[in-house]
């Protein structure tokens, strides 16, 4: 049981990351909203004092320059980190990603389905990160289908292989996407919920790209949203090496 909490802790690094993001934006944000007020006050006089305008704008936009700063040193951060190099089964890894999030399907009436490729490819990265991606968007397609009526609530995690390598999709019945935020989706801070922080989609792109993968979303049939990624698969069927010692 420590061992699932230390894996869940690693899981959510994420919810971390964007934890320690949020509070060290707060502080530039909460200074340009004072600036802007400031501002307003001054524009208000009679006559307007235009030169404190003046400088109380060039505050707002000194602020606004700290916070893209921040995100842009956060976010290298996020790409330069190498991605740890192993040969893993997908197909296992995801299994434990489901079991992990199945206090929160179950909680939110979510019936998980998966549909796992037999003799898949082995791929290659960072086990941990990939299911980090995993688990966001299966949260995410969660939350998105709480409007859906309960009994409608499908979540399908599928792998197959094709030419590039080895495909995820993790497909759900909710709402889905405004075709013209299919792309929007994957900006920094892009969010559409109340206390969404926006990170969650950018930062599961930057993980598969730095694995050589890409990740984009679709409208799923009949309805809902599907995200796929692409990894390269290693050509070789990851075999067990417990259950390779059994069949000798
Ligand atoms: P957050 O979850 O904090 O909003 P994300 O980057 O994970 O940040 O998601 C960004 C936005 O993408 C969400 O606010 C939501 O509008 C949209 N989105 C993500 N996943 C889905 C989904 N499965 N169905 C519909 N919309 C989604």
């Amino acid at each position: 049981m420590q061992s699932d909490f230390a894996h869940m802790n690693r899981v959510s690094v994420m919810g971390e990351l964007a934890a320690s993001l949020s509070h060290e934006i707060t502080q530039p944000i909460a200074s340009a909203r004072n600036n802007a007020r400031a501002a307003e006050n001054f524009l208000k006089m009679q006559p307007p004092d235009l030169g404190e305008v003046r400088e109380a704008l060039a505050c707002v936009v000194g602020d606004a320059d700290r916070v893209g700063d921040i995100i842009d040193r956060i976010r290298e951060q996020v790409k330069k980190a190498p991605p740890r190099k192993e040969r893993f089964d997908l197909n296992a890894a995801i299994n434990e990603v489901v079991a992990l999030a199945r206090s929160v399907t179950n909680r939110n009436g979510v019936s998980v389905q998966t549909r796992l490729a037999e003799g898949l490819s082995s791929v290659e990265g960072d086990r941990v990160q990939l299911q980090q991606v995993l688990l966001n968007l299966i949260l995410n397609a969660a939350e998105a289908m709480s409007p859906v009526e309960e009994g409608a609530r499908e979540l399908l995690i599928s792998t197959k292989e094709d030419q590039t390598g080895v495909v995820v999709a993790v497909r759900d019945s909710g709402p889905g996407i405004d075709p013209e935020h299919l792309e929007r989706v994957f900006d920094a801070f892009y969010t559409t919920k109340p206390s969404g922080t926006g990170m969650g989609l950018s930062i599961c792109r930057s993980i598969i790209d730095a694995h050589g993968g890409r990740l984009w979303a679709e409208a799923n049939k009949p309805r809902g949203a599907v995200f796929q990624f692409t990894l390269p698969g290693t050509d070789a069927e990851f075999t067990n090496p417990l259950q390779a010692s059994e069949r000798i």
